[in-house]
């Protein structure tokens, strides 16, 4: 038996004394949902029964960013969470932040590398994709440098997403993590301006990755963008998150409904901001934040005008901003990549502003490489399963392949890369027959009968910040888990994949399983 295999039997042996795990060996549908199939309820259970370092582990077997997963996944896995059948889904996401709290507070500790490998490999950029990869190929053994363009690294995690959301000291952790792993991280070092690709080729690089986001802000097509009071979003939140940018006086319209603009109007409020209204294109359930976002910019204060398209920015004195022309949007529709393209209303509304940020998206901006492929939309041309160029030895990943994307899907990236640049540089194919195979997936279905003796079990709520004192400061809004609600939350789990069946197909529960769930 291999040593994933057997590591993984025990994980489970210790659940069920080996009983049960092979004669039912499914996957849970929270497992298939999350981009790189977490084994979440092996980490549930560990939780659950106290066994924290090896829920550790198991979490780290495939995540190297779990205290960031556990603050701002948009946790996929959830919405596909059984639990949900019963009363609500279990809270994944947040058990995996008091899962790495154990981490930080013990100091964390990489494992030792068996092997060490001569060839270097280098990576450009050092979001989540770029990081992944050099913390998969380090733990191979090779010698992995990522090279950052920012005086930090972390990509956005460490220079866009607000410090309310995702603490600056969080992401030093996990970053200072893989560094302890070997990885080289050598930051305001750009790829174009600082050295160039033969540069690296004369260095010994044998293998490359570029894994440089999505920074580039689109223009906003209408007059008035010159004025002074004009930003756009992603600078506007770097100099916040780098601390450069501190107060924000006056009237503020934030125009676009994604993250990001919540993000910038959750930060104006902050800065001191007079008035923060947000104003998009989109009618409210169209909007593409995440609706736990939205509801918490409205519960600080935020004012959401849907179904609005801006003009033009109107000119006060001295070339300042005074106000924002919109009309009314009547009917909005959106292409297959995303594109939207409206029908407008009669009539304007003029809002005035001494500020107007604009956040309608990021797109990535690639160095220029000779021979390398760049889509219609700025995105660099890899083959999908492989993450190859057409360059021999160059791979891409994350939102400078796939955009707008997000973390996990960055980490899932960062994955596929290293795997494909370990098989490039042992002169394998790239892809593996064996990484086809798949596990079958416990599925229910809203008409599945709910066993009686399944009780009702409130997920437990995230304590946080009152909206009157989170707007006070930057100081992160969610408070975390206490230890005994963490492990209360995570008894809630069902462990889909081996008691499922004999929960939903036998309507019946062992004793093991009745402690934890009764
Ligand atoms: C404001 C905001 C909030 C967000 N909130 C969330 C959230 O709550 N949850 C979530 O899952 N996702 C969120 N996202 C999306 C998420 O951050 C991205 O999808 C993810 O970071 C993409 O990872 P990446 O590694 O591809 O790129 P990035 O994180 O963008 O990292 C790319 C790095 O490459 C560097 N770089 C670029 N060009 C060069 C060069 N030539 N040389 C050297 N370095 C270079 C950049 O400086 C950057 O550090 C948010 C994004 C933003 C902007
Ligand atoms: S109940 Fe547990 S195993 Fe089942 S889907 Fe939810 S988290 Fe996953
Ligand atoms: S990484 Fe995200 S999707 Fe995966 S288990 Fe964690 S919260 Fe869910």
């Amino acid at each position: 038996m291999g040593q994933g295999k057997k590591k993984k039997k025990e994980d489970l042996s210790s659940i069920h004394g080996e009983k049960c795990w092979p004669l039912v060996d499914k996957r849970s549908p929270c497992e298939e949902a999350c981009p790189i199939h977490m084994d979440i309820p092996s980490y549930v259970m560990a939780l659950a029964q106290g066994r924290i370092p090896e829920a550790l582990d198991i979490v780290r077997r495939t995540n190297p960013f779990p205290s960031i997963c556990g603050r701002v996944c948009h946790h996929p896995c959830e919405e596909a969470c059984t639990r949900a059948l019963i009363d609500r889904p279990v809270a994944i996401e947040w058990l995996k932040r008091e899962i790495a709290r154990y981490e930080q507070r013990n100091g964390g500790r990489p494992p030792r590398i068996k092997k060490r490998r001569e060839e270097k490999v280098a990576v450009i950029g050092s979001g989540p994709a770029g990081l992944t990869a050099a913390y998969d190929l380090a733990l191979k053994g090779y010698r992995v440098s990522v090279f950052e363009a920012l005086p930090v690294a972390g990509g956005m995690m460490a220079a866009a997403i607000p410090d309310f959301n995702l603490p600056s000291s969080v992401v030093r952790f996990e970053v200072d993590y893989i560094r302890h792993l070997g990885v080289e991280i050598k930051t305001n070092t750009s790829l174009g301006r600082d050295f160039t690709l033969e540069d690296l080729q004369d260095q010994g690089y044998r293998a490359i990755l570029l894994a440089t986001g999505a920074w580039k802000s689109p223009d906003l097509p209408i007059p008035g963008t010159e004025l002074r009071g004009f930003v756009q979003a992603l600078p506007f939140l770097r100099e916040v998150k780098l601390g450069e940018k501190r107060f924000l006086k006056g009237k503020t319209v934030i125009i676009g409904g994604g993250n990001v603009a919540v993000d910038a109007a959750r930060t104006a409020v902050r800065l001191g901001a007079e008035k923060v209204i947000l104003a998009c294109l989109e009618s409210r359930p169209e909007m593409p934040a995440f609706p736990w976002e939205i509801q918490k910019a409205d519960d600080e204060g935020v004012t959401i005008l849907p179904s609005l398209a801006p003009q033009k920015i109107l000119p006060g004195k001295g070339g300042k901003v005074k106000g924002v022309v919109f009309a009314r949007v009547a009917a909005l529709t959106k292409d297959a990549e995303g594109r939207l393209s409206w029908k407008l209303a009669e009539g304007e509304t003029t809002l005035e502003a001494d500020w107007v940020i604009a956040a309608i998206g990021q797109i990535p901006d690639p160095p220029s490489i000779p021979g390398l492929a760049v889509t219609e939309r700025g995105t660099v041309q890899t083959d999908p399963e492989t993450l190859a160029t057409p360059v021999s030895g160059i791979f891409a990943a994350g939102d400078a392949v796939r955009y707008p994307g997000t973390i996990v899907e960055a980490i899932a990236a960062g994955h596929r890369a290293a795997k494909s640049i370990n098989h490039f540089l042992k002169g394998k194919p790239l892809v593996s027959k064996s990484e086809k195979k798949g596990r079958e997936v416990f599925r229910l279905d809203e008409k599945t009968e709910i066993p009686a003796f399944l009780v009702r079990k409130e997920r437990w709520d995230m304590p946080a910040l009152s909206p009157k004192d989170a707007v006070r400061s930057f100081e992160e809004t969610e408070l975390g888990y206490t230890p005994w609600q963490a492990r209360e939350e995570a008894k809630r789990c069902l462990n889909c994949r081996m008691c499922g069946q004999c929960i939903f197909d036998k309507g019946q529960l062992c004793f093991e399983t009745s402690l934890r769930l009764l």
